[in-house]
């Protein structure tokens, strides 16, 4: 039995309680399309069948938010207290907007300095990394030029394994990173200019025009 506890029931629970928030409070000016997608382990077939048939122009998104894994911490006494992969305990891999956007990541790093000042931790946030491309869920959309921004905890060892149980999350840390991800996505659809990427995309993506 595969619960996939963290990879990625975390994310997905997490995507949930925010669109819950997002639909009791106040709007922003942009809309925001929430996707759940299957098959990513597969070769990321629910999104590039997303970017493939868009049920909105493609240029009129302007980011992408991705959501992969956010239960783990190397905390003492958690499962994952040897897990180099993994991020501790008030801290979160954030991808993308160091690679891509200036604008975007001074925007980020403002909101979460005024909100619950998490550790963004960027070993991840560089053109070499295989978590930035192409091995998420954020890959078909930079592909098309989009601009993309993930939040995860990283790799541990019960990773893809019939471990991956719930007891082993970090419930508070997921509930910090959830809600800094819904106030990165509130501030982005609200924001009077809009969200850029004002760096080049590394030629190592594959384009399609
Ligand atoms: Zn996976």
């Amino acid at each position: 039995m595969y619960n996939s506890a963290d990879d990625n029931a975390s994310g997905s629970s997490a995507n949930l309680a925010i669109a819950e928030r997002m639909m009791t409070g106040p709007r922003p000016k942009r809309s925001v399309i929430f996707i759940w997608d299957s098959g990513e382990e597969r070769g990321l077939w629910g999104t590039r069948y997303f970017v493939h048939r868009p049920p909105v122009p493609l240029e009129k998104i302007v980011a992408h938010v991705n959501i992969d894994m956010i239960g783990a911490s190397r905390a003492p006494g958690s499962p994952d207290v040897e897990a180099a992969g993994a991020t501790g305990p008030n801290e979160v891999y954030l991808i993308g907007p160091g690679v891509l956007s200036a604008q975007t990541d001074a925007l980020l790093e403002r909101t979460n300095r005024e909100y619950l000042n998490l550790r963004f931790n960027r070993d991840h946030d560089r053109a070499d990394s295989e978590f930035f491309y192409p091995r998420t869920d954020a890959g078909p959309f930079l592909e098309r030029g989009i601009l993309t921004i993930g939040f995860t905890t990283g790799i541990h060892a019960r990773y893809h394994a019939p471990s991956d149980e719930a007891r082993h999350l970090d419930a508070k840390k997921m509930e910090a990173i959830a809600r800094t991800v819904f106030m990165v996505v509130w501030m982005l659809a609200d924001s009077t200019e809009r969200p850029r990427i004002d760096r080049s995309i590394p030629p190592t993506v594959l384009r399609y025009q």
